[in-house]
């Protein structure tokens, strides 16, 4: 999945950016107000996290700014504790969501994964489709029988795009805009050898080739 985050203060952002990675999110880092919101125009991302005090323009701004011209994607402000005006605020402009600072890596992850679950969807608790579930703490996958597969960082972004996107033809194109970052080599020839090795390793039946379209992870396999 992508993920922007917009936060000026680099002591924050600079761990907070590791620790997303390390999730599993393919993370774009900036720090400036009109950058951001240009950004999270022309890029597919997944999910935005926003810090309100940015410098050239307010987080609130840009995230009006985008709601006004409909982008759909979900964003989780990051506000002052406390400051419950501000996250009154945050809503009005369109937040999904809010973690009031200091807070811990794990909740902001948590928050994340709820946001872009509903978006997509789906209900709360593990990502599970098809009989397959995805533990995305050990970034592993639980195969009906109970057996677990380790997965590759690549690996897992893959698959946790498609069980997020179960029964809808993806072209490979789109798969590589979502599992890498804006600044990674992006081939959407890739994504075909990691299809493979996602079919090695849980089964053939799991990833469906369209010809013409690219792949669809079916619900019921
Ligand atoms: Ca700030």
């Amino acid at each position: 999945m992508r993920l922007l985050l917009v936060e000026d203060d680099e002591r924050l952002a600079t761990p907070l950016a590791r620790a997303l990675r390390g999730a599993g999110y393919a993370v774009d880092w900036v720090t400036d107000g009109v950058e951001a919101e240009h950004l999270g125009w022309e890029e597919p991302f997944d999910v935005i996290v926003l810090d309100l005090g940015l410098p050239s323009r307010s987080g609130l701004e840009v995230l009006r700014n985008w709601r006004a011209v409909g982008l759909r994607t979900p964003v989780i402000v990051l506000t002052a504790r406390g400051a419950w005006y501000e996250r009154v605020a945050g809503f009005k402009a369109g937040a999904d969501d809010y973690v009031p600072k200091p807070f811990h890596d794990e909740e902001l992850l948590a928050r994340i994964g709820a946001v872009l679950r509903r978006a997509c969807g789906g209900g709360a608790g593990a990502l599970r489709v098809g009989g397959l579930v995805l533990d995305e703490e050990h970034q592993e996958a639980v195969l009906p029988d109970g057996g677990r597969v380790v997965l590759t960082g690549t690996e897992f972004r893959l698959l946790r795009y498609f069980m997020l996107h179960p029964d809808r033809p993806l072209s490979k194109s789109r798969l590589a805009e979502h599992v890498y970052a804006g600044d990674d080599a992006r081939d959407s020839n890739v994504i075909e050898v990691y299809v493979n090795r996602l079919r090695r390793k849980l089964g053939r039946e799991r990833i469906v080739t369209r010809r013409g379209q690219g792949y669809l992870f079916p619900s019921d396999p």
